[in-house]
């Protein structure tokens, strides 16, 4: 069944409203490429009177910083009340604009409202400390908001990084300018319906749907945003870096991309490590940052895991994401799609084995086939660059010394694993892999309690866990003359 698509325009002062350009830009199923919408296309003058909007919401005197932060708490469970009650559509418009299968939208979109409301509960403990002074002065701090934040969005897993990112600043007391990736608009406007009816005040939320070139340039350049927070590629995260530090001096929270090594040792449980290994890099289509593109199998085990592991791609079955027997869809779009394939080609041309996959599934739509190499080295494209496609990567090692070293031999550092029955070659290498994440024997298990985000170049700063809030908060030190 096709979701219907109930908000294009833009969302400010919990109006909407029209590109001020009257533009609109198409959107797209990318299980057939048909059109499935065209939505406001926002630039610079939407973006400013967002900005307004957001900053009049933020004055000392506006209801929603005269608001208690329980009652910030209250209003995100509300929220989280109102995801419940639309998981079903949510994940269907996900999956019809973005190619998720809609069984993992399901499962995906099922645990946001318990991550809203774990985030709702930060809201009313943010509180600084006492220091003690033992002269003639006593000091405290105080944590305040940051002020108006830009929150840029990309299209994997748009609705888990608008409710990271929304949530998490409304609970600091921030309000916020969302411009969300130009190929999946739609599940970001169904969420600012949601915020609205929960209660949120006018001009806390606003949403301008555009592209990067022009919203995305526009907000990372106003002088009246105080915080940028972006997840996307590394190549826009240090152009926002570079923005933030050329006026205002912005801060910013960046996660980007990876290129994640998972290791398996000669005694991990086989059985247990293959499907793992290959749904973390074949989910979501391998459109996942924290994919583990690289997977580096000891010797004594590598001919049969290499043999299961193509075992398991032939039998992801290749359809229509909405297809509730679907396990592998498409591509976001044309241009993903044959970059991904653009890189098959290079492994082939590298002298990596292609053991299964490798091709376009069809003429419409955007599906690769999961493609397994074997024989991959270090030096090889394919176990350099963040491919984000449907690749799984076989390197070959012997100690776990020399794979301790390959795995970090890369810039990105954002996630890693290992399959061990050894609880020391575990706990090692954990301590020396150089990954904000670390996985023991799974991987993609993820918690809101647990912080995510990167060493290196896979980011600064992280989303999630208790500490999340101090991301959108200043803290003030203020000194008394006892
Ligand atoms: P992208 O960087 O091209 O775009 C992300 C967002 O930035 C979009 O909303 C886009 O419109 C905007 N944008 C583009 N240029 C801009 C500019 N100059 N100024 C301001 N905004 C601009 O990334 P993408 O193609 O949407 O996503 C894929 C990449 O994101 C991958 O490299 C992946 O690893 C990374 N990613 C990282 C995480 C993470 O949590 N670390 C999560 C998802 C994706």
């Amino acid at each position: 069944m096709v979701p219907q698509i109930k908000y294009t325009k833009l969302f400010i002062d919990n109006e909407w409203v029209d590109a001020k350009s009257g533009k609109t830009f198409e959107t797209f199923n990318p299980h057939d490429g048909s059109v499935i919408a065209k939505v406001a296309r926002g630039d610079k003058e939407d973006i400013d009177a967002a900005v307004s909007a957001a900053k009049r919401a933020f004055h000392r005197n506006s209801e929603w910083r005269l608001l208690d932060a329980s009652k910030r708490g209250e209003l995100l469970n509300k929220f989280a009340d109102l995801v419940a009650r639309d998981i079903a559509y949510l994940a269907e418009l996900e999956s019809y604009n973005n190619g998720m299968v809609l069984n993992m939208a399901k499962t995906f979109i099922g645990t946001t409202p318990a991550t809203i409301r774990y985030v709702a509960s930060l809201a009313d403990k943010i509180h600084g400390d006492t220091i003690p002074a033992d002269g003639e002065i006593f000091s405290y701090t105080l944590k305040q908001p940051v002020g108006v934040c830009g929150l840029i969005l990309p299209w994997n897993g748009p609705i888990l990084m608008f409710l990271n990112k929304v949530c998490t600043a409304l609970a600091a007391g921030c309000t916020v300018v969302v411009k969300p990736a130009e190929q999946t608009p739609l599940t970001a406007l169904a969420l600012g319906a949601l915020l609205k009816e929960a209660g949120v005040p006018k001009g806390v939320v606003n949403i301008v749907t555009g592209f990067g070139e022009d919203a995305g340039v526009a907000l990372t350049h106003h002088l009246d945003v105080a915080k940028i927070s972006f997840t996307g590629s590394l190549e826009v995260g240090k152009l926002i870096q570079k923005a933030a530090g050329t006026n205002n001096l912005k801060r910013v929270t960046l996660e980007l991309g990876g290129k994640s090594p998972l290791v398996i040792m000669n005694d991990a449980d086989l059985q247990q490590a293959v499907p793992v290994a290959a749904m973390g890099v074949f989910g979501l289509q391998g459109q996942m940052c924290i994919a583990a593109s690289r997977l580096y199998v000891q010797s004594g085990i590598y001919d049969k895991f290499v043999e299961e592991s193509v075992k398991f791609a032939k039998n992801l079955k290749i359809g229509n994401p909405a297809d509730p027997s679907t396990m592998h869809g498409p591509q976001v779009e044309e241009v993903m799609m044959n970059k991904v394939l653009g890189y098959i080609e290079k492994g082939k041309q590298e002298g990596a084995k292609l053991q299964t996959g490798g091709k376009r599934v069809g003429t419409t739509g955007y599906y690769i086939e999961p493609t397994v190499f074997s024989d991959v080295t270090d030096d090889m494209t394919i176990a350099k660059e963040e491919i984000f496609g449907p690749v799984q990567s076989i390197l070959k090692f012997d100690t776990l010394e020399e794979v301790v070293d390959r795995a970090n031999a890369t810039n990105y550092g954002l996630a890693a694993g290992i399959f061990t029955s050894n609880i020391n070659t575990a706990l090692q290498y954990s301590k020396l892999v150089e990954a904000g994440i670390v996985w023991v024997n799974t991987y993609l298990a993820f918690n809101p309690q647990c912080p995510f985000g990167g060493f290196k170049e896979s980011g600064i700063g992280r989303e999630n866990g208790m500490h999340c809030v101090d991301e959108y908060l200043e803290v003030k030190t203020v000194t008394i003359a006892l």
